[in-house]
């Protein structure tokens, strides 16, 4: 009991160390980009705009590569706040993350249900605020001159980027400060971790997350949407609110330079998996087969829950930027 303490309490004043230096090299950012420019959390719903498009994005594995090995760090974080706050063995510990990640979609969730912790907040202070993210994540120029691109109209013609995490604001908007590219966004959905446990918690891919993006983005329409994540549960469901363009974003797929998008020409849906989110501009309107443009056309039925849903596929061949 001693010695669990005592872990508990080294444990404890580590992570309270770390989220110091996190918080003073966040005060000390001055790099272009990292400062934001929107209202976090805005008293109001803008008003709906028939004819305003967004851009969803996905922030973790998504604004930054998988290959940076966050979420590494994330898992051992994770992994240490199960043992030494919560009191499993190692073992048990794996074994109730994967579980619960399994089931929920976000490990958090299952602590909730099973009533293993009493303050949101707490916990991802604990797991999220103590990332040291600014040894493992750097300002990312391309990316931001790719989102500029996408506010232009020879490129994407966006009214507003859109930021839409499972995460809370804080590591958020850290995440984004650090890249550069804070002061290019419009807004935010966030979870809400801050809530009493009593509420309901509320995260992709969960419809109801996914509307409360669009009225907090003064979007109209989801066909005047397009959306881009790393996770596979919350591509099927951006498909299914029927957002007009979704890319899932799979850094180590298996198909060497080449990408894929498909139309579902009755809903006007679009779908593509990119291996990099700079090859954006490579499946954009008009440009999309532009650069090297090898497309091989395709029409495929796909039978999907008793529906014919009329995909056509074009590959393409991906070897310019
Ligand atoms: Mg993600």
């Amino acid at each position: 009991m001693t010695f669990a303490k005592d872990y508990k309490e080294i444990y404890r004043n580590q992570i309270k160390k770390q989220i110091r230096l996190n918080q003073e090299h966040l005060q000390s950012l001055t790099h272009l980009g990292s400062q934001i420019n929107f209202e976090v959390d805005p008293p109001k719903f803008p008003d709906e705009d028939p004819a305003r498009k967004v851009f969803f994005f996905d922030i973790d594995n998504t604004l930054y590569r998988k290959s940076t090995k966050v979420q590494l760090l994330m898992q051992r974080s994770l992994s240490n706040f199960f043992k030494y706050e919560l009191g499993f063995d190692s073992e048990e510990a794996e074994r109730l993350i994967e579980s619960y990640y399994e089931e929920y979609g976000l490990s958090v969730k299952g602590l909730i249900k099973n009533r293993q912790i009493d303050d949101i907040l707490q916990y991802n202070t604990f797991i999220d605020d103590s990332l040291p993210l600014q040894d493992y994540l750097k300002p990312d120029w391309k990316l931001r001159e790719l989102l500029i691109k996408l506010k232009k109209k020879k490129l994407g013609r966006f009214d507003k980027l859109w930021l839409f995490t499972n995460s809370y604001k804080n590591h958020a908007i850290r995440c984004v400060r650090i890249l550069g590219i804070a002061d290019l966004f419009d807004g935010i959905t966030y979870c809400h971790y801050e809530k009493p446990i009593e509420e309901e918690f509320i995260c992709k891919p969960d419809p109801k997350f996914f509307e409360m993006a669009r009225l907090q983005s003064g979007l109209s329409s989801f066909s005047n949407a397009w959306f881009i994540d790393d996770n596979e549960s919350n591509v099927e469901s951006a498909l299914g609110m029927g957002m007009g363009h979704v890319i899932h974003l799979i850094e180590d797929y298996q198909y060497d330079s080449e990408n894929i998008i498909t139309k579902d020409h009755r809903n006007r849906q679009q779908f593509s998996i990119l291996k990099d989110i700079l090859e954006i501009p490579l499946i954009m309107g008009d440009n999309a087969f532009h650069h090297s443009a090898i497309a091989i056309k395709e029409m495929e039925e796909i039978e999907e829950e008793g529906e014919t849903v009329n995909w056509s596929k074009q590959q393409i061949n991906v070897q310019s930027s």
